[in-house]
This record gives C-alpha cells, structure tokens and sequence, in this order.
C-alpha cells in the first residue's frame, strides 16, 4: 500500500510530489491529461499569461531567476513546470492519461479508481484544481461555426479576417480579447458585466537583471519578498480598510479615463459593484483593444444563437466563430470525482449543506483526505503558490506524524470545523466579498470561497498539525480503529 495518492499533476500535484518525496514516502501522482502543467496546460488561448508577477509565481523552493517577462506567458510557465518535474524526479511517481473516476475509504486506507486501475494508499491528496470543467452559458439556439472554450482553443481555426464573437469579460477574455482583435475583421465582445481593470507593470527582464537575480545573493529572495508585501497589501483594502479601496477605485477609474477617450463606451466599462468583489483585473491592452475600429462591446443580453450568428435587440450579428470565455463550473469543486466516506458522498455533503471544512484542507466525517487548493483558500489578491505549498507541507507532516505516532487515521472533528466555519463567516462578514455581486468567489448557495485575510496567516495556522482538532485511529492489521480524541 502506498502512503499517498495524489491527482492532479499541477501547481498542486507538484507540489505535493515535491514534499512527498523529500519526507521519502511512497506515492504516484494521477493526471488525466498526458503531460504535467494542470491550468497551464489546459490554458493555451492567445495572451495567456499569469496576472501575478512570475518571480512569486513560483515555488520557493524552485526559484526561476531566468523569467523571460514580469509577468511570463502561459508557455513559459508549463516550462518552468516541467523543469521542476524533472528536477525533482517526480516523472517516475507519474501516471498520465489517468482520469480518476472516484475513491472511496474503507476504514483504513482509500481506494482510488481509474478507468480499469485502482490504487490504494493510506492518505488522498487532491490537486485537482477548482477552475477547469469549461461553464458555457445557457442560450436557446445552434450557432453552426466553429465555437469553443478559452481553456479549450481550438487552433485549427484561423481568425484572420473572419467575425469573431467573444462571450465573457474576465480573467481569461481580457488577455484573448486584444490578441484576437489583432486578427479578426470584426469583433464582438459580449459583456454581461464589467471588471475592475488595473494597469499591468509588465515588461521584458533584461539580461542584466536576470544575472543578477541568478547570481547576486539574496536578490530573487529580495524581489519576491517585494511583490509579495506589494500584493498582500491588497487584503487591507478587500477585507479590513474598505476605504483604502474607494481611493483604489478612484485611480482605476483614471486609468478608465486615460485609455478610454468615448464617454459613452467609458460608462459601459465602468463597474457597479466594489472593486476586488470579483477578481481585480490587470491590463494595458484591453481597454485599447475595445477602442478599436473593428472591435464592438455589446452589452445587451445575447437572446438566441442562431445558425449565423447570434439575436441581440432581435437583430441577427452575423458571426463566423464564437469563443465562450465564460469561466469554470464552480459547484464541480470535485469535478467528476466521487469521494466517498462512511457512505458519504463528498460532493453530496456540501450540496445539502454547504462548502464546510477545516483551514481548506480537510472535511470531517473524510479521514486521511487532504485538499489542496480547497475551498476557502483561495485568493483575490496574492498568489496562490503560497497557498498550495502550505497545504502541501501540512498534509506531508500529518502524515509523518501519522507514521511516528502509529495513527492509522486523522479525522478532522465536527468541533474544530464549525469553529473554523464560524471565524470565517465571522471574518468575511464586512469584507468587500459580501458586498453584492457574484463570481467564482462565491459557492452557488452564496458562500465566499475565498481566504478572509492575510496570507501569512494563513501560514501561520498550518505550519504545524493540531493534533487536538482530529479523531485519531489505530492500525491493526487492515482494520482502524477510533482512538480517543
Ligand atoms: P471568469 O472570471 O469567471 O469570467 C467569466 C466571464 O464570463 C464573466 O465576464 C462572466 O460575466 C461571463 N459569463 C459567464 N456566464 C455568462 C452568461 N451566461 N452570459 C454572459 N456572460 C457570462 O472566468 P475566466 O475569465 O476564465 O477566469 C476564471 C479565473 O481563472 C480567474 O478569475 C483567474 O483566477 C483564473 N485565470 C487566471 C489568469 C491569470 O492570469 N493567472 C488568466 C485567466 C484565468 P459575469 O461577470 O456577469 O458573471
């Protein structure tokens, strides 16, 4: 029996692989796809890139002083993914083209199903990813072009000179848009609601720089440390000081203001809703994209697809593609997956009641099962590597303490998760993600998702396993039994 099985070879996977193999315990790894790189390799739409600066958008222990940009390109970092692979030896734990359909816990270790395959190992660990099963919108009708999702692109098809319609305006769409209004003769981006846009301070690494970031002691970890205060500043607006905010929404709207001369195109792009409800935004090039002779933003509801095109205001836009930059399914936290727990069904659980569980990583009633990239973890305003190497590290210590101190389980009590469920309804209550508006951010019952506060903190709370939140169960033989509390 293995230690751990991990699904999904992405940020996650990796870096869960990572730990498990320097704490020299048994594992392989589960991928769907047939190459490592998650969102980074499902992402290849034109323009894809990271929206946090690429020297934090990176494992710490695997500093990349070679970025090629700021802000490296979605290429660049499946690269840089590999690489850490490979560096790390973590192929040979690999199994690709390996879809995971379900697992259940039998008392003492779970059982991981795989088309045909099965592996057992005492603790699951689960990279999967929450934003990767394609949402597409709900209109009536059939549009007869080539049509497809951002996360999907399909590259057989030439955009040149043809009337291309894009449907969605966030993270994705405004990286695309610019890139396919170079190319189209005409188009439509479809925009139900605007985003909050920065200005992106991107540019090239010069070779001096990338030098000196290889070989001048301390200056990766200087930078780092720089863009990682720059950006955890952030949650003192988002969550603590909302009128640090107001003033960030004021310069937001110069920089509106600056690249965006048409008054009437400037009210449709200006938000309703408090800056970093959604997910803030950073471009130079979107704004400018829109002001374009060929590009149209059209903001009144898409009626129908049709076979040409699509029924706006009754009238017919003809469209000789359309691209669904809709997002993700968010309730399919677990994808297809069906884990499963003392009858339980994982999914079940959070539908009929909601999206609980312990610092992101845990779920009670779940033993040995470790999210990573879990609900409640996620950022709206730092990088989320930081995140995932925490809940790595937290999972890979539980379970060397599991095998130190002869524990055949760990499950998390119902206690300690409504405690935690409570600090984080408490903690989101006046913070501008309960301000009115609805995302990704948000579970469909109206739940945020997201991490209410400082990231260290977060840090902070799962640097070392609190033995005293779990129920603990002994080994004998193949059974487990519940130990005291
Ligand atoms: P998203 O942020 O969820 O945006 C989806 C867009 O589609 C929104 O504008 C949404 O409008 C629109 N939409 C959804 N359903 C619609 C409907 N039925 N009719 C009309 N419009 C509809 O998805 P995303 O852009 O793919 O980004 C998802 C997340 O992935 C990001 O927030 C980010 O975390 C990550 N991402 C990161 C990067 C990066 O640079 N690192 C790049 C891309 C994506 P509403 O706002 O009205 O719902």
């Amino acid at each position: 029996m293995l230690q751990a099985v991990v699904v999904g070879a992405g940020f996650s996977g990796i870096a869960a692989g990572v730990a498990l193999k320097r704490a020299g315990l048994s594992f392989v790894i589960l991928e769907k796809n047939d190459g490592v790189g998650g969102t980074w390799r499902d992402n290849t739409y034109p323009g894809a890139a990271c929206d946090i600066p690429s020297h934090l958008y990176s494992f710490s222990f695997a500093p990349n002083p070679t970025w090629s940009r700021a802000y490296g390109g979605q290429p660049e970092i499946l690269a840089y993914l590999e690489r850490v692979t490979d560096t790390h030896g973590l192929r040979p734990h690999m199994r690709f083209s390996t879809r995971v359909d379900g697992a259940t816990w039998d008392g003492a270790c779970w059982t991981v199903r795989a088309g045909d395959q099965t592996f057992v190992a005492r603790s699951l660990l689960l990279g999967n990813g929450a934003l990767h099963v394609p949402s597409y919108p709900d209109i009536p009708g059939t549009f007869e072009g080539p049509s497809w999702h951002s996360a999907r692109w399909n590259h057989a098809v030439d955009l040149r000179g043809k009337r291309v319609g894009v449907i969605g305006t966030g993270a994705s769409a405004i990286q695309l848009v610019p890139e396919v209004a170079k190319q189209a003769a005409h188009l439509d981006v479809f925009q139900r609601t605007p985003p909050w846009i920065v200005p992106k301070r991107d540019r090239a690494m010069s070779a001096r720089e990338q030098w000196a970031l290889a070989n001048l002691p301390g200056a990766h970890w200087l930078r780092r440390t720089g863009i990682y205060w720059a950006l955890e500043a952030r949650v003192l607006g988002f969550a603590f000081a909302p009128k640090l905010n107001e003033l960030a929404e004021k310069l937001v709207h110069k920089h509106l203001a600056k690249q965006v001369a048409d008054p009437a195109l400037r009210e449709q792009l200006t938000p309703a809703y408090r800056m970093g409800c959604k997910r803030v935004l950073i471009s130079n090039d979107y704004y400018p994209a829109l002001t374009r002779e060929n590009v149209s933003l059209v903001t009144d509801r898409i009626e129908a697809l049709e076979p040409r095109g699509v029924r706006v205001n009754g009238q017919l836009r003809e469209l000789d593609a359309i691209i669904y930059a809709s997002g993700f399914r968010v309730v399919d936290y677990l994808a297809s997956m069906k884990i499963v727990a003392h009858g339980q069904d994982l999914n079940d659980v959070w539908m009929r009641e909601h999206v609980r569980n312990y610092l992101g990583i845990n779920v009670a009633g779940f033993p040995n099962l470790y999210l990573l990239m879990g609900p409640n973890t996620g950022l709206g305003h730092n990088s989320m590597i930081f995140m995932i190497e925490a809940q790595a590290r937290y999972a890979v210590q539980a379970i060397q303490t599991m095998l130190r101190e002869r524990i055949g389980y760990l499950d998390v009590t119902p206690e300690a998760e409504r405690a935690f469920g409570d600090e984080l309804r408490a903690k989101l209550k006046d913070t501008v993600w309960t301000s009115g508006c609805s995302s990704w951010y948000q579970a469909p019952d109206g739940q945020v998702l997201l991490w209410p506060g400082f990231t260290f903190d977060y840090w902070r709370r799962t640097r070392q396993v609190d033995l005293t939140a779990y129920h603990r169960g002994t080994v004998t033989g193949a059974r487990t039994d519940r130990l005291a509390s």
